[in-house]
């Protein structure tokens, strides 16, 4: 399979895989970076579930949509403005999971809990402004709140991850979740006491992150786990 091949079948893919996961329903997109270029590949304007690898956008940092069949997701400006800003960056998700979403609607910053988590050793910004992203200047606030790191919570929307590329982000965005997920279960189980959870020191959250990391994740069996459940699990779920 050539590399451009490769690279829209993983669009596709991670589009997919955060439907069939319960990351998105009806919204959420995934790109890639076209590498060296300013220039990426993005779903079209429906749920991520039905996201079609023959049938994907190329839109550009400065919002142009140079080729493709399709109206673009209204907010396309977060993978726009993230790739105009971080050059590392070559793979990015925006969905839109439950836990994350509960997360920063009671105040409650990401901790590491489990050994996945570990990825998010440096923490998770918030970015706190309520609303979609469907402008430049509101993607670029985004691309902001990001900084140098791989994931950002959108307080009452959703998550955003950035990484090397699109496997690594889409790997990121289903361990992000699982971690939120599990935070809850144990914030509930604790009786909404959060200094009863045990999160892991910095130490520990980077031992296991540097074993278990998206990018580690992304090359191996995560990725190929996410993608095969993602070809035989019926749309939603
Ligand atoms: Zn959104």
């Amino acid at each position: 399979m050539s590399d451009e091949k490769t690279l829209r079948r993983d669009v596709a893919l991670a589009n997919r895989i955060i439907e069939r996961f319960g990351l998105s329903n009806a919204f959420g997109h995934a790109s890639a970076r076209i590498p060296g270029t300013n220039r990426f590949y993005i779903s079209t304007r429906r749920s991520p579930g039905l996201a079609d690898e023959n049938n994907l956008l190329v839109i550009d940092t400065d919002g142009k949509t140079l080729s493709g069949d399709g109206t673009p997701n209204s907010e396309f400006w977060i993978h726009a403005r993230i790739y105009a800003a971080r050059p590392d960056v070559n793979g990015i998700v925006h969905a839109h999971p439950l836990a994350c979403i509960a997360l920063t609607q009671i105040g409650e910053t990401h901790r590491v809990v489990h050994n996945p988590g570990g990825a998010f050793a440096d923490g998770v910004p918030e970015y706190e402004r309520i609303g979609l992203i469907r402008s430049r200047e509101l993607g670029d606030l985004v691309a902001q709140r990001l900084g140098k790191g791989i994931a950002v919570m959108m307080r009452g929307h959703g998550i955003t991850t950035a990484l090397a590329d699109v496997r690594a982000a889409t790997v990121s965005a289903c361990f992000l979740e699982e971690s939120a997920d599990l935070q809850m279960r144990m914030l509930a189980a604790a009786g909404g006491d959060a200094k009863r959870i045990r999160a892991f020191t910095r130490e520990e959250a980077e031992l296991t992150g540097g074993q278990t990391g998206p990018s580690v994740a992304a090359a191996g069996r995560a990725w190929e786990y996410y993608s095969a459940v993602a070809e035989i699990k019926p749309l939603g779920g």
